[in-house]
């Protein structure tokens, strides 16, 4: 304790931050890391011509441009955002399926309003279930910020601030992404391609709660997601 004011266990992202954080405040930390590289999930690795990517393919939080984005904020306050290159991933996704009636072979694109636009191109008479869809998990995005801001402190003002304000959380807080789905009368089709990324969290949307898929649908779809990053140091 006489060296360090901090020591941070695990170079994964979480320890990559906390432990430039701190030391952009000044402290002297320690990083310690297991494995014989940084990066714990968001790595990759090379064998012969090829380079794998152990898990995280893309990110989102990167924003559209400076001053944007949860990621990009941290980076820039850590004073590391002009070391890292990101390119803007294309579309956030293709999805392909196969059943008996139809089979899907669609490209979604980044944005709200893009994405509507293409849903109901693709399935006419989408548009309001989506709509409705997007507010939601706007909302929901919304509240968690707030819960945040409150430091999960319900007091009455707080209990009174999302009953007037956040009612939409309340309303769907307890379902399922399934459940909220069948309750704005989306089109099948439709729920098909906005199932798309129940992957990125591994539990099937039937379990899921709606406010986890909510807020990271949210944060895909509205900000983009970068890759591809070259850091210069
Ligand atoms: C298959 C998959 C795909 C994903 N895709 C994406 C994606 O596309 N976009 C996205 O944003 N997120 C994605 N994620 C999530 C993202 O990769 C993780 O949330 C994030 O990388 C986790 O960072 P972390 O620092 O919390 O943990 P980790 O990355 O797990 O880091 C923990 C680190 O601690 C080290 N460690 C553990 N114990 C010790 C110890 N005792 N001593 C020393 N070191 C120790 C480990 O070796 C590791 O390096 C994906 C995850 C998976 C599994």
């Amino acid at each position: 304790m006489d060296r360090y004011d901090a020591i941070v266990v695990g170079a994964g992202n979480g320890g990559l931050t906390s432990a430039a954080w701190l030391a952009k405040e000044g402290k002297k930390v320690l990083l310690v890391e297991r494995h014989n590289l940084p990066g714990g999930f968001a790595t990759s690795f090379k064998r012969g011509r090829f380079e794998f990517e152990a898990s995280l393919h893309e990110l989102c939080g990167w924003g559209r441009s400076p001053g944007e984005g949860s990621v990009r904020k941290i980076l820039e306050q850590i004073g590391a955002a002009d070391k890292v290159e990101m390119c803007r991933i294309p579309a956030a996704y293709r999805v392909i399926t196969m059943n008996d009636k139809e089979n899907i072979d669609v490209t979604m694109p980044f944005g709200i309003n893009e994405f509507t636009d293409k849903m109901e191109e693709l399935v006419p008479g989408s548009r309001p279930s989506v709509e409705k869809f997007f507010k939601l998990c706007s909302d929901v995005v919304k509240t968690s910020a707030f819960m945040g801001e409150i430091g999960g402190k319900f007091d009455k003002a707080a209990i009174s601030a999302v009953l007037n304000e956040h009612m939409d959380f309340v309303r769907v807080a307890g379902y399922t992404v399934n459940e909220v789905f069948d309750a704005l009368n989306m089109p099948q089709k439709a729920k098909d391609i906005l199932s798309a990324y129940w992957s990125y969290l591994g539990e099937p949307l039937s379990e899921l709660g709606f406010v986890h898929y909510a807020s990271m649908m949210n944060t895909y779809i509205e900000g983009g997601a970068g890759g591809c990053g070259r850091i210069r140091l």
